[in-house]
């Protein structure tokens, strides 16, 4: 993906200005401190905790992307290979409880993105 989008910043963990320093401390989403994030970028200095309570705006991204995955799901699933609801209805919670680490991290991505415009001029 190309350094300069959004999309470099979301799925390459890296600071929304930059694109340089890393925005999770753990490159892994499946480890126990998948969530702790670094206080600011350690290239360019911007603040990830812009203020308190910040990143509940990106439960409402999460649920987005659950609607989005849940939909995608549905059309595999029962209306392309005819399986019946019951059986998409546990696999789409045995998707989400298996990727839920890894949506509530681009989730987080996905809304600092929202304000965070990126720059490539180093402050
Ligand atoms: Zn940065």
């Amino acid at each position: 993906m190309l350094k300069g989008t959004k999309l470099y910043s979301i799925f390459n963990n890296k600071c929304p200005k930059c694109h340089t320093g890393d925005f999770f401390i753990n490159k892994n989403s499946y480890n126990s401190d998948f969530i702790k994030m670094h206080d600011k970028c350690s290239y360019c200095g911007e603040l990830f905790n812009k203020e308190v309570g910040f990143y509940y705006g990106a439960m409402y991204v999460s649920y987005g992307v659950n609607i989005i995955i849940g939909i995608a799901l549905f059309m595999l699933m029962v209306l392309i290979f005819k399986l019946g609801l019951l059986t998409y209805l546990f696999s789409f919670l045995g998707i989400v409880i298996i990727l839920f680490p890894w949506l509530m991290r681009i989730s987080r991505l996905i809304y600092i993105n929202i304000f965070v415009k990126f720059d490539s001029a180093k402050k």
